[in-house]
């Protein structure tokens, strides 16, 4: 087949979040698509990542949910947790999940090719030896975990392999101060295994608002997992090859930069994630590859090469399934519909599943001290309603950014009990542009938490550190 009259009119490689999205759009707006991807269909989102992370989150509350309820009157026995149970229905879920995504493309009239997928020109992709030629090809390649090259790493785990363990351990030191760190500390606690953090920050998920991390430490704290804040981790070690911790229970000694030696049975990485760009034939066709790996793009997600575009964690803005879908759907909508759809980064509401749940939209403080100068901050701290009862412990942080000179709403912070339900609706309002007095004016649902968001009246002094 020659180049004037390619197979396909798109090409898209990885069957994730991004390209699944891009794929069924082009082929729904006519064109004929190909997708090439070497593993299970969906990605890192169905298969590694937020589907499975969920449903163990779940589980992980379950123990906390059992102890609040003595609260309420009930007695008797805990439960008992059975790991296996967890991790098969959990794959079986994701199973049906695959069937969901492959009859999802099949429907859209999609043509699915297993195999790894090269760059082998602008308009040719090799799958696992065929030849493929495509009038545009689609980078949705997605990430994969990093970790540092530090003695006995090849010890550690990353977040893949800690969906397939085949034992829970009886301890893990989680390495990271972000999503993926924090996430899986509260799972492991709450699936009661002894769970240590280390973070080499002084703050954990730094990027949030500044009082974001803190809070959630104390909680996480509160919850019994051990965080150990500005620490590295110097080596892992086989307990009794020299650790120095041998007998005392795990199979692992992790030692600290201050020289302490934790035992423990996994130590999970969790320090970043880098674009899947490696010999991937992209730089040969001319593509521009950023620091990391990363694919460079244009505003409208084109590479140096114009029948070349990528989306998703492989061009390494914003790595949230949402932003790739987002990206998706505005290629395929520009190269084969009306070009009507854009791409927002402004706004962005996201969630960490950790116990509690964080979850923003907008500016942090700090940010918008930056950009707007004067800002007045609502803040509330509480100890819930069923808590009352409960007695676990358990507190929410509410806070409101607010531009001084507009009213309008820059930022929606909340650490607490399904933070990520309520903070997507006023996601909506941001997005909208709304003021304080619209909140105010806002009726509340009560009894609920998310009530004080609408009924926060009086500003608070600005902490020192923002
Ligand atoms: P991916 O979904 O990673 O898809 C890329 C696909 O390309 C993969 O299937 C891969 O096998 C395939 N591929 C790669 N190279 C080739 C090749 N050469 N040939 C053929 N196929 C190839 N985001 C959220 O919004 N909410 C969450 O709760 C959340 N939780 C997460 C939890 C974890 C543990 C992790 C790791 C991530 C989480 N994320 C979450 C992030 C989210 O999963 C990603 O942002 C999203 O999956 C990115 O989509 P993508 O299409 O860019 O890439
Ligand atoms: P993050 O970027 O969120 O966090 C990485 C953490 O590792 C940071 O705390 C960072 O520290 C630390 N770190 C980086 N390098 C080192 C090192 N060499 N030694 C020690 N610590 C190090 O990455 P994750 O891996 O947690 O997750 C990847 C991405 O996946 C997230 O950014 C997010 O976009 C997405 N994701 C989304 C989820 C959701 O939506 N709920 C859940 C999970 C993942 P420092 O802060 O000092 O830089």
């Amino acid at each position: 087949m020659d180049k004037s009259d390619p197979e396909f009119d798109l090409f898209v490689i990885g069957a994730g979040s991004g390209g699944v999205r891009a794929a069924r759009w082009a082929a729904q707006r006519g064109a004929r698509v190909a997708v090439a991807e070497q593993g299970p269909l969906g990605g890192t989102c169905v298969n590694l990542g937020c589907i499975p992370k969920k449903l163990f989150a779940y589980a992980a509350h379950h123990p906390g949910d059992v102890a609040g309820a003595r609260g309420f009157g009930w007695t008797g026995p805990a439960p008992v947790f059975d790991w296996a149970t967890l991790r098969n229905n959990k794959n079986v879920e994701i199973a049906r999940l695959n069937g969901v995504y492959e009859r999802l493309l099949v429907g859209a009239g999609v043509t699915i090719m297993r195999g790894r997928a090269r760059v082998a020109g602008p308009n040719e992709v090799q799958v696992d030896g065929r030849l493929v030629h495509a009038r545009h090809i689609l980078v949705a390649t997605g990430g994969r975990a990093v970790r540092p090259d530090i003695p006995g790493a090849g010890h550690s785990i990353t977040s893949d392999e800690a969906f397939h363990l085949e034992r829970l351990p009886r301890s893990v030191l989680v390495v990271g101060g972000g999503y993926i760190a924090v996430e899986f500390a509260s799972i492991f606690n709450g699936l009661g295994v002894a769970t240590t953090l280390v973070h080499r920050g002084e703050r954990l998920l730094r990027h949030f608002d500044a009082e974001v991390g803190p809070f959630l430490a104390d909680q996480m704290r509160v919850h019994g997992v051990d965080i150990r804040l500005g620490r590295q981790v110097a080596a892992i070690a086989i307990a009794g090859s020299g650790g120095g911790a041998e007998g005392n229970g795990g199979r692992l000694v992790v030692t600290l930069d201050n020289g302490d030696a934790i035992p423990c049975d996994d130590v999970l990485y969790a320090t970043g994630r880098l674009p899947n760009t490696l010999d991937l034939g992209l730089e040969e066709a001319g593509v521009e590859l950023a620091a990391h790996g990363a694919v460079r793009v244009d505003a409208l997600f084109q590479t140096r090469v114009p029948s070349i575009h990528a989306i998703g964690d492989c061009i390494d803005r914003m790595q949230l399934t949402p932003v790739a879908l987002s990206e998706g759907m505005f290629v395929a909508d520009r190269l084969f519909g009306r070009g009507e759809r854009s791409v927002s980064y402004d706004n962005i509401p996201t969630a960490v599943f950790s116990h509690p749940n964080v979850a923003t939209v907008g500016l942090t403080e700090g940010e918008a001290r930056e950009r707007h100068g004067d800002v007045r901050i609502y803040r509330s701290t509480f100890t819930p309603l069923r808590e009352q009862l409960a007695r676990t412990g358990g507190r929410v942080l509410m806070k409101l950014v607010v531009d001084a000179v507009t009213d309008r709403v820059l930022g929606v912070h909340m650490v607490g009990p399904e933070a990520g339900e309520i903070v997507q609706g006023f996601a909506v309002a941001l997005t909208c542009g709304a003021t304080k007095a619209q909140f105010d004016a806002t009726l509340g649902i009560h009894p609920t938490a998310a009530e004080e968001f609408v009924t926060m009246r009086d500003p608070v002094p600005p902490p020192a550190d923002t």
